[in-house]
């Protein structure tokens, strides 16, 4: 068996047709169209790629995209009082802090400071709880591209043994909770598991399985159940080649549906992140 590519970019097309027709009837209903802005502190290559891709769907659904630049050495006062401006600048609707910022800097400290309206990273204490509640109006950009990679093979999820390994705020434990909103059985993995070895032990009993840890080959291909659903999130840099943390090649040869690394959760995540900033102007204007 050869697993069905789960693509992001075919997923992303569909919801990126009816943001642009939504954006288009702001257009005539409020005269303003949503507002994204982004903070950049410093210059990062990293985040290089990511900005540009911002800017590039922002401007095909007709959102307005703001660059606001941070010297390299501002404080981190001087970052709150920016997102402070911006909190009460009634043309901005979506606030977004380019991710890294420097080492002066705490950012686990940051998005608490940032409106729960206008945080379209869903990572605000408020917005992160309503994920808790299954009633999320915005919730984290990455685990939602997951959750919506998932849904596309529309497999009733309704008791399903779901492993998700990383436990991280921004992808791992916002998995988890959508997933058990629809009544998934979930388990999340994390450096504990592994430390014990029984990571091998879940991944194989899982039907469907969410990978975001960082680690390339973490996940070896024989793990895989056959007929799994497998999203992984992990970015690695191997040589001049990205992969994931699940090894590609044996694992689409057991599952069912697999993300391709390039290509999977990568390119959906912009298109969460500009789904949130259209909830953010909708909120905003009460709608
Ligand atoms: P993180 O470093 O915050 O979390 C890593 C998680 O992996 C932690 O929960 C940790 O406990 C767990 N872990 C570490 N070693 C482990 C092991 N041996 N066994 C089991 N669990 C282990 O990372 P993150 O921010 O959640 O990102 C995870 C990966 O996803 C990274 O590769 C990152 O580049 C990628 N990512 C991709 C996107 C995207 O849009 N595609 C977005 C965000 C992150």
């Amino acid at each position: 068996m050869s697993a069905a590519l789960l693509e992001g970019k075919t997923i992303a097309a569909k919801i990126k047709e009816d943001l642009a027709k939504e954006v288009g009837r702001f257009k005539s209903k409020y005269n303003a169209v949503p507002t994204l802005a982004n903070i950049q502190v410093g210059e990062n290559s990293a985040s290089a790629v990511y900005l540009k891709s911002q800017m590039r769907v922002a401007e095909k659904l007709g959102i307005e995209f703001q660059l606001h630049n941070l010297k390299e050495d501002s404080t981190q006062e001087d970052l709150i009082k920016y997102i402070d401006k911006l909190n009460d600048d009634q043309k901005v609707n979506g606030i977004l802090v380019q991710m890294p910022l420097p080492k002066q800097m705490n950012p686990k400290d940051i998005p608490r400071h940032i409106s729960p309206l206008k945080d379209v990273e869903g990572m605000h204490p408020e917005n992160l709880g309503e994920v808790l509640s299954g009633k999320a109006r915005i919730a984290p950009c990455t685990a939602m591209a997951a959750f919506e990679l998932i849904r596309s093979t529309n497999i009733d999820l309704r008791g399903k043994e779901a492993v998700v390994v990383g436990h991280s705020e921004i992808v791992g434990k916002p998995v988890s909770l959508l997933l058990l909103d629809k009544f998934a059985t979930v388990t999340t993995c994390h450096i504990g598991t592994g430390e014990r070895g029984l990571l091998s032990d879940h991944v194989k009993r899982a039907e469907i399985l969410v990978v975001a840890v960082g680690k390339a080959g973490l996940i070896k291909g024989e793990w895989i159940k056959k007929g799994a659903v497998v999203v992984d999130v992990g970015i690695n840099r191997v040589g001049d080649k990205l992969v994931g943390d699940v090894e590609f090649d044996e694992a689409s040869k057991r599952a069912a549906y697999i993300t391709p690394v390039p290509g999977g959760v990568g390119p959906l995540t912009v298109t969460m992140l500009m789904r949130n900033v259209v909830e953010a102007f909708k909120a905003q204007k009460g709608a």
